[in-house]
């Protein structure tokens, strides 16, 4: 009737589309396949590329495009990608990356990351097997950190994620939930303690908390770059005295600049006996419990009250997937949890399940990174994980020899873990500080290594953080060899 068909449209009206879903399944499933083994493709031949290389303009400016109002192929799509995107990458996927700490990824990581993105799924809570995986993923890591049943955790984007979570778990634990209506009052103030080594994103947990960067003491360091514990006990019975409320300890399992791990027994110890939350900024090293032969530089780790640490650096899982793990996940509840009535519960059904992860962190949208962690963790096994993390720490060690045998190199920090430090002196011990901030871009530049620069006591340095599961002795060759070629030109040392 009125020409009517089961589609409910008139028959002669142009055919509306409004899902996004293709037409053809068919051109779709060989394009996906083309895609696939493009990117497999990539990830086998990454030795033959350079680390990195600066993007043309022309790649730059298919980026500052019109808003596209018309669809576009996704041949073409991807064909955009593939010639101005891929090839143009930071590296550190790439053997020779030891620039920052980053992690390598992983094929398998990056097909979990396919799955998860076909599901979709939505992990702020309800009742789907997605929320089991996470939690799955809760189970190991407690027992990775040997952690008590009363544990939760959490993924989040990074540890910067994972650290402001904490010190906001820390601020309900002493001042109660009530914090979370009322507010900080200016008195007494809240106080927290790190080293001077602590990451950056530390003091800027304690400015986005309202408690403010000032609030974080910055204890000094010893000479293997762990913090001083009689410093910091000096500082929190001085903060006593002066009135103010210390509330919290972070120590550090591997700073950025040198990886040192703090001495984790004397900072729990400290904490108890002033009734302080002690987390543990675990970003770059906790994983490497996961060694058998590193396992021992993390004792005390387990006593922790919270602990941050990033499944995509060591874990290789692709980014993102910062974790935190708590030792009592009813500190998480009282920080976060509400009753917003949209987010009702259900006894059953798919607004039921027990557990919500909206109610232990501050996100209610949530992704599925427990799915590249859940492959990860399985098709790899943690030995091999852990064994990929020695081997690396293998590496940085023979590097440091390396360096010390050298008359024209200098090390510049003791090696905890997997990152060396050190500058080039020059044989005669002449060549000027600033030589290295040089040598770092030449390399850079030459697409062979990519170390970072950092600055101890304010002197540059090179710093190679050694994270990828890929690299291998020759690349600790090509930096040694890259480093005396370029230190040794005289132009380097006058431009
Ligand atoms: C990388 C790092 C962070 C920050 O972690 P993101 O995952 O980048 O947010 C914090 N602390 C240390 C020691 C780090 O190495």
């Amino acid at each position: 009737m009125l020409g009517l068909q089961d589609s409910g449209l008139p028959s002669d009206a142009p055919r509306q589309r409004t899902s996004l879903d293709p037409d053809d399944w068919q051109t779709l499933r060989k394009q996906g396949h083309q895609m696939l083994d493009d990117m497999l493709d990539h990830l086998k031949t990454l030795s033959e590329k350079p680390v990195w290389q600066p993007a043309p303009s022309s790649a730059r400016a298919l980026f500052d495009a019109p808003l596209p109002v018309e669809a576009t192929d996704l041949a073409e799509v991807h064909a955009i990608f593939r010639d101005n995107v891929l090839p143009y990458g930071s590296g550190n996927i790439h053997s020779g990356f030891m620039g920052w700490v980053q992690g390598g990824g992983t094929a398998t990581g990056m097909l979990a990351e396919m799955l998860a993105g076909g599901l979709n799924a939505n992990l702020g809570g309800r009742d789907h097997m997605p929320i089991e995986v996470e939690r799955q993923i809760i189970r190991w890591t407690q027992q990775i950190f040997s952690f008590p049943d009363t544990a939760g955790g959490v993924f989040l984007t990074g540890t910067s994620q994972a650290n402001f979570v904490a010190v906001l778990l820390a601020r309900s634990r002493k001042l109660g939930a009530g914090v979370r209506a009322q507010g900080l009052s200016s008195e007494p103030r809240l106080v927290a303690y790190a080293s001077s080594e602590v990451h950056g994103c530390v003091p800027r947990a304690f400015e986005m908390s309202g408690i403010g960067s000032d609030q974080l003491r910055r204890i000094p360091a010893n000479a293997a770059g762990q913090i001083d514990i009689a410093a910091l006990e000096r500082a929190i019975i001085r903060d006593k005295k002066e009135g103010h409320m210390p509330f919290l300890i972070i120590g550090s399992a591997g700073t950025v600049n040198t990886g040192a791990v703090d001495d984790l027994i004397a900072l729990r110890g400290v904490a108890d006996a002033h009734d302080l939350h002690f987390h543990v900024d675990g970003a770059l090293g906790a994983l490497g419990i996961l060694s058998d032969d590193l396992a021992h530089l993390f004792t005390g780790i387990e006593s922790s009250d919270s602990l941050a640490f990033d499944f995509h650096k060591w874990g290789q899982v692709p980014y993102d997937a910062g974790f935190l793990l708590v030792r009592d996940s009813a500190w998480q509840r009282q920080t976060f949890a509400s009753e917003a009535a949209y987010l009702s519960r259900a006894a059953s059904g798919l607004a039921g399940g027990d557990w919500w992860p909206c109610d232990y962190g501050p996100d209610l949208s949530r992704g599925f990174r427990a799915l590249k962690t859940w492959f990860t963790l399985k098709t790899y096994g943690v030995k091999a994980l852990g064994d990929s993390m020695a081997a690396n720490c293998a590496l940085a060690r023979g590097l440091a020899h390396r360096v010390e045998q050298e008359p024209a190199l200098r090390l510049l920090a003791p090696v905890a873990l997997n990152i060396v430090c050190f500058a080039y002196v020059g044989a005669a011990d002449d060549a000027p500080p600033e030589v290295n901030t040089r040598i770092v871009e030449r390399l850079h530049a030459e697409g062979c290594v990519a170390p970072s620069l950092t600055h101890l006591n304010g002197q540059p340095a090179i710093r190679a953080a050694i994270v990828n599961h890929r690299t291998r002795q020759a690349d600790i060759d090509a930096l040694i060899d890259g480093v005396l070629k370029l230190g040794s030109r005289q132009d380097l040392l006058q431009c």
